[in-house]
């Protein structure tokens, strides 16, 4: 599929008179429109809802789009917390799924009333131990080890990862909640990511609706919901198929007909934490063509770097790369875009055919909604850039301004760094 910005060149160019580049710019209209579409995929299940992961996206105002559709919001560390808190998204509209997770997390997941997904059979007891008691509501995370293949050589790894009870500690795990006072209880499992099919999560759904029945028949405990988790992916690329989620909620509606209706186990709730499809091709990354460099290769220097969008560094990501004001013009040129940091890998494509780029020319970085400032650092002492909401109606706001030195020497406390500084704030 042709892969077009969500802005136009003329829209580009009134925004980046007032927000300088580079800005992560997001896209409220198709946010809009994809949670109503998710929703009404899966509106067969009665008590549907989708906790949103904060980690792909942690913006109050993206946040309050979503939970005005009913989403919750999935969260794994104390500041994620925070800010379900700050938005008053408190109770059984969060999911708590964390790992490795320290006892004040879990203290304050407690407080709030959120869900707790326990990710091992020793947090029973840590837990226990830490907030004096076992929730009546209790959640368990399942790695089925071994390699999991969805189809046609979409699979992963699950034995290598470090998440999730192994089937036996499952089914002790429940049998020991159980006995120690809990009454309603989850499953959960999130076994490949970015998965550009729509057969994941029913593939997954069966497996898992296969063991809640499982668990129906050896413990006799009923599992109040299953969460099939994140996973969900995004066509990063130009010649894949987006997946259709009305064919996924589909797909899971037939798997939940075959498998849990006839068991019993009818009123079963659906969860989803999908954090890449809810925001990732809602976002993108606008920077500038700063410099051009020809060496033993043609470079395009732009203002953003991996500190901005990690992925293509740390993955090798492919991200669609659009030349604004060029979209129709030929791709006859091949060269590497690339950022300022000290690091080779600072590199948004390599060998990417693109038309000639000139210095000043904005360069829109595709879905970079999820997973893109999120994993923002601050290596080579380079900036978070801000954050920008396109409104439906045409007009823009500043969702989150741009960090500053400031910012980034805050934490010396006791040497106050700007004092002597011939720096100019302006
Ligand atoms: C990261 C994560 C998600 C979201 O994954 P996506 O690939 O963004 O959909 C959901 N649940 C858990 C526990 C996660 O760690």
């Amino acid at each position: 599929m042709k892969k077009e910005p969500f802005v136009t060149n003329e829209q580009l160019t009134e925004l980046v008179k007032q927000f300088p580049t580079p800005f992560h710019l997001y896209d409220e209209k198709g946010i809009r429109a994809n949670v109503q579409a998710v929703k009404e995929a899966f509106s067969w299940n009665r008590g549907y809802r989708e906790y949103f992961a904060v980690k792909a996206e942690p913006n109050p105002f993206i946040i309050r789009i979503l939970n005005e559709y009913g989403c919750g919001c999935d969260c794994s560390s104390m500041t994620e917390l925070m800010l379900s808190d700050a938005l008053g998204i408190r109770g059984e509209q969060i999911m708590f799924s964390s790992n490795d997770t320290p006892p004040e997390e879990f203290q304050y997941a407690d407080r709030l009333g959120a869900i707790i997904n326990l990710d091992d059979i020793t947090h029973i007891d840590f837990l226990e131990q830490t907030i004096g008691k076992i929730p009546e509501t209790i959640s368990c995370r399942y790695n089925p080890g071994g390699v999991y293949e969805v189809s046609n050589g979409i699979m992963d790894n699950p034995q290598d990862a470090k998440y999730g009870f192994t089937k036996e500690q499952l089914f002790e795990g429940y049998r020991i909640l159980k006995q120690k006072g809990a009454k309603r209880f989850g499953l959960h499992s999130f076994l490949v990511s970015n998965t550009v099919t729509n057969d994941y999560y029913p593939a997954l759904a069966k497996t898992l609706f296969e063991l809640a029945v499982e668990i129906k028949e050896k413990l006799d405990i009923t599992i109040s919901f299953i969460n099939l988790s994140g996973g969900v992916g995004v066509a990063y690329r130009p010649e894949e198929q987006p997946n259709d989620i009305r064919a996924i909620g589909e797909g899971v509606h037939k798997v939940f007909d075959e498998i849990l209706v006839p068991a019993g186990l009818g009123d079963v709730a659906v969860f989803t934490e999908m954090g890449r499809f809810m925001t990732g091709p809602y976002g993108c990354l606008v920077t500038k063509a700063v410099h051009e460099k020809h060496t033993y290769k043609e470079y395009i220097g732009v203002d953003a770097c991996a500190a901005n969008l990690m992925r293509p560094a740390m993955y090798g990501a492919y991200h669609h790369i659009t030349v604004m004001g060029k979209e129709d013009a030929p791709c006859d040129h091949k060269y590497d875009i690339v950022g300022s940091l000290c690091e080779n890998n600072d590199k948004f494509a390599v060998d990417r055919m693109l038309p000639e780029i000139e210095k000043g020319d904005l360069l829109v970085i595709h879905d970079t909604g999820a997973h893109g400032f999120a994993m923002g650092y601050n290596y080579n002492g380079r900036l978070w850039s801000a954050e920008v909401l396109l409104k439906e109606d045409g007009t823009s706001e500043l969702i989150r301004r741009a960090q500053t030195p400031k910012d980034y020497f805050a934490t010396f406390d006791c040497f106050d760094i700007l004092k002597d500084m011939k720096y100019d704030e302006t």
